[in-house]
């Protein structure tokens, strides 16, 4: 009897061939946890079927992006509409305005916004505001998040990196990277000593509130309240990167979890990107309006885009904000998801392997570790082999979880009752497989 060809192996070895490890963005190749991608030939709700057909249920939808699931009929529809009227300008459309209102009426840290096509573009622009708008050089950043790739940020930066095991790219000059100061997350005595070294000359700090790219780990409350107060007291602005967070775990952001705990707590800058995209190239950085002020055509700070508040992602991204808010939309998404990792942390118990999670709203992550990481060096000390070994119980039964120990996971509105019933069964056996 002949073996079924593999057509996602097919696809793999024909896009090797003309695509750097076959895959346009590096995570995508498996790196990490080996084996085969899966080449996906179309999706619908909480699933989508790869290039042999077979059905897995989706826990990374498209990295945060598509949070009621794939081709929701009214975010469909709103595209459908779009594309008839005209896919690309390069003047300006009502339905930006009516995006920026959205965004700035749900995080009122923004008080003016940028549409921009990718977070990594966001992330730029923003350290270049922040520059812009203090005359300063310096910046800090932290081990284990991920700002996009843009050079001054590929400094010990996390996610595709770490595959890699470098601390930097190469590329990229170390002239390029000598502002930029990487420190330990939730290290706030770190964190002072770096403020009274360079607080004079710091242009700004950025952070993931909540860092997806090391898995999950929140920011402590002192960490996040000392950062605000250090900022504020040095003249730095404070930047907090909410690509992965932004609508993700709730309507406001993880700056509105973190304003429920420090009274007045609010960024001087927002990136957002994924949800607000809705699965388009859109992402948006926005703050302060004196800041904002700052950039051109108004001020000095030069910024620009041929494809910005482009007319299909700007109805995409408005049809799925109108869905995520609609009332007790995020405490749904949250009741699932902390169903989906108690049932996770059951199956983990019966076959007695160390297992701890986390979520917020629709995003969530575990660890095969006994209690929770506060930094990536603490993420990191997770067995490889065993995640990998977990991972690919669970993708052989038909669920798709980030192909890498430091990413997190995210369940959209459409994931039922009866699939996360399905997961956990799932990973009871890749559990029970594993060992202990
Ligand atoms: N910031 C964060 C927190 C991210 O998670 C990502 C991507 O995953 C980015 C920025 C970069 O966004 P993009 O991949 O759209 O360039």
């Amino acid at each position: 009897m002949t073996r079924p060809t593999d057509l996602n192996d097919t696809l793999f070895q024909r896009a090797r061939r003309v695509i750097p490890g076959g895959v346009n963005s590096p995570v995508r190749a498996f790196q990490a946890v080996g084996g085969t991608p899966r080449f996906v030939q179309r999706a619908q709700g909480a699933y989508f079927w790869d290039a042999n057909g077979k059905r897995h249920i989706d826990y990374i939808g498209s990295w945060g992006p598509m949070i009621l699931g794939h081709g929701h009929p009214a975010v469909v529809e709103a595209v459908q509409q779009a594309l008839l009227d005209g896919f690309s300008f390069g003047a300006p459309t009502e339905r930006e305005v009516q995006l920026a209102e959205e965004i700035i009426r749900y995080v009122p840290s923004m008080e003016m916004v940028r549409l921009v096509s990718s977070g990594t573009e966001a992330g730029m622009s923003a350290i270049r505001l922040a520059r812009g708008a203090t005359g300063r050089s310096k910046i800090i950043k932290f081990n284990g998040c991920y700002h996009g790739h843009a050079d001054s940020l590929l400094v010990k930066a996390g996610s595709g990196l770490a595959t890699f095991g470098h601390a930097t790219s190469a590329g990229v000059p170390p002239e390029v990277v000598q502002h930029t100061l990487v420190l330990e997350y939730n290290d706030v005595a770190q964190l002072e000593e770096a403020f009274a070294l360079h607080g004079d000359n710091l242009a700004c700090v950025i952070m993931e509130p909540i860092a997806g790219n090391m898995n999950f780990v929140r920011a402590s409350v002192p960490f996040m309240q000392r950062a605000r107060e250090l900022c504020t007291l040095h003249g730095a602005l404070l930047i907090l990167d909410e690509v992965m967070t932004g609508f993700r775990v709730a309507l406001g952001g993880a700056q509105s979890v973190y304003a429920q705990q420090i009274p007045g707590f609010a960024p001087d800058i927002t990136v957002l990107g994924k949800v607000i995209g809705g699965g388009m190239p859109l992402a948006a950085f926005g703050g302060k309006r004196a800041v904002m002020e700052q950039l051109a055509p108004l001020g000095p700070v030069y910024q620009a885009g041929t494809l910005s508040g482009n007319p299909v992602a700007t109805a995409c991204g408005l049809a799925t904000l109108a869905q995520v808010s609609q009332p007790g939309f995020y405490d749904r998404l949250a009741g699932s998801t902390r169903a989906l990792t108690a049932g996770l942390a059951g199956a983990a118990k019966e076959a007695g392997v160390d297992f701890c999670a986390d979520s917020e709203g629709g995003m969530f992550g575990f660890f095969l570790l006994p209690e929770l990481p506060q930094n990536y060096p603490a993420v990191m000390e997770t067995d490889r082999e065993r995640f990998n070994a977990l991972f690919h119980g669970l993708l052989d039964r038909g669920v798709y979880i980030a192909p890498a120990l430091y990413e997190a996971g995210f369940v959209s509105a459409a994931h039922s009752a009866a699939d996360i019933e399905e997961t956990v069964a799932a990973a009871r056996a890749a559990f029970a497989a594993l060992g202990r």
